[in-house]
């Protein structure tokens, strides 16, 4: 028998399968959907998503980061367009070494389950959706009538998990009031890029946006983040002339680059982003992991990163022979202040992107961060960059952000600008907090 039961081949669950067969373990995999690399299907909403430092951690050690980064296109910064076409490009790191990864996520999911299969620890059951589990006699029960013997049991099974439900713990469900639909911006006629490649594009308009993220095929898949009801909303916009007139009306640049644009919007799901919190994650030898146990907003890039880090987290505490269930509950203990503090910065990040990225204020608070980090190299790092190219635990970040605020915001009411108190206050109480998890 299998030491380990996987529900779900996504992105996180794969992963963990891979992870695991490398250490030893037998894993049996119970998958919904058909093989993605045999049949065409719609594998996922968002075509391609951003993987950074966590992510590419948890990859590392399968020892599949440059493979996986060999499809990648690097994103350097944001770039905003204003109404009147204008860009600006905020740089996301410390420097030119510090980016983030466009990266084509049922590229990902099919070399993740690849990997697993060939480890020959990992056996993958297609078509076998989850319907309940049954905690006595340790038995997954699938759509079509058959059960499993199931006696170490994880879900990895998406936001809408159904061994959470069978579980029965408590679950909180944040829906967000803005819904997404993606469109493609195609490569150029000629061929290439129709916009600069090595970023993420962003359109803020207070109340919505859109954004770009390339593909290596030269095109960009598109978002546009809109509220579901009320002027504007997608509920408005009811008809190809209403979609064409309203992409006119606030992103007038992007217009010529994606043709058929208002077939393609007609055509898109609408799709729905919430925050999905639950306790506990374990219950005996059974574990929620991913989406399952955290399902975010996706506006700090972080929900496939997270999951990716609690791969690498857990693994960390299955040792040959560990007791599972006492694995998992210490796990689950450490783990959640961490996903409801991710939770917390993506439903920020999102009102960041979309709307302060065009306000002055905040422009000029991140003007003076950039000044405070070259004043002090490598000891100031913002919450974006805590968050993204660290592995700093995120309730720190968290924390970190909040103490950053007040610093900047005192900085900025003072003229001139006083950067030696910044520095000061920077090190009495920003520094002792961060030094016990980064690196020298
Ligand atoms: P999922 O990807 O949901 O996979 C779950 C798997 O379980 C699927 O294969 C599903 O078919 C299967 N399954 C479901 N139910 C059952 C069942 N009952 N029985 C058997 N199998 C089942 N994250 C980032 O890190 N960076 C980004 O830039 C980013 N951008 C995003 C943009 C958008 C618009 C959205 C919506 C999300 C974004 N995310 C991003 C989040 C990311 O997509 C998720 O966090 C990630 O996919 C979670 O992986 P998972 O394997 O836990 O769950």
């Amino acid at each position: 028998m299998a030491d380990l039961t996987i529900v779900g081949a996504g992105p996180v669950g794969s992963l963990l399968a891979l992870t695991l067969a490398r250490r030893g373990y037998s894993i049996e995999m119970y998958e919904r959907r058909p093989d993605m690399r045999r049949v065409e299907i719609a594998a996922g909403r968002s075509i391609n998503l951003a993987v950074s430092t966590r992510g590419l951690h948890a990859l590392r050690e399968v020892g599949l980061d440059a493979e996986a980064l060999q499809s990648a296109v690097p994103m350097l910064g944001r770039m905003t367009h204003a109404l009147d076409g204008k860009l600006a490009l905020l740089p996301y790191g410390r420097d030119a070494s510090e980016y983030i990864n466009s990266m084509s996520r049922g590229g990902l999911n099919k070399l993740l389950m690849t990997k697993a299969e060939e480890s020959g620890r990992v056996r993958i059951h297609f078509e076998q959706r989850l319907v309940d589990y049954d905690f006595t006699r340790k038995m997954a029960r699938f759509e079509d009538g058959s059960e499993a013997h199931a006696p170490v049991v994880v879900g990895t099974d998406g936001s809408a998990s159904a061994l959470r439900a069978a579980m029965g713990g408590d679950v909180s469900q944040e829906l967000l009031s803005s819904g997404y639909k993606e469109l493609t911006m195609p490569p150029l006629p000629a061929g290439g890029f129709a916009m600069h490649v090595n970023a993420l594009h962003i359109w803020p308009r207070g109340q919505f946006m859109l954004i770009a993220l390339p593909n290596q095929d030269g095109s960009f898949t598109c978002t546009l983040f809109l509220p579901f009801e009320g002027p504007p909303s997608f509920a408005e916009l009811r008809t190809e002339t209403d979609a064409q007139a309203f992409f006119a009306k606030h992103f007038p640049d992007a217009v010529p680059l994606i043709p058929g644009l208002a077939a393609q919007f007609m055509a898109a799901p609408l799709g729905k982003m919430a925050t999905v919190k639950t306790w506990p994650w374990s219950r005996g030898s059974a574990l929620l992991l991913g989406d399952a146990a955290h399902a975010i907003v996706p506006f700090f890039g972080q929900g496939m990163n997270a999951g990716f880090e609690d791969v690498t987290l857990l693994s960390a505490m299955l040792d040959r022979g560990a007791d599972f269930s006492k694995a998992f509950a210490r796990f689950a203990e450490q783990r959640k202040p961490d996903a409801d503090a991710i939770a917390d910065l993506a439903v920020e990040n999102f009102v960041e992107m979309r709307d302060k990225v065009a306000d002055p204020t905040f422009l000029k608070m991140r003007a003076i961060e950039a000044d405070l980090q070259k004043r002090m190299p490598g000891r100031y790092l913002s919450r974006y960059q805590l968050v993204t190219f660290t592995r700093v635990p995120y309730r720190v970040a968290l924390r970190a952000g909040e103490i950053q605020s007040g610093i900047l915001a005192d900085l900025a009411r003072l003229e001139p600008l006083d950067y030696s108190r910044g520095v000061q206050m920077v090190e009495e109480h920003l520094l002792p907090l961060l030094q016990r998890h980064l690196a020298p």
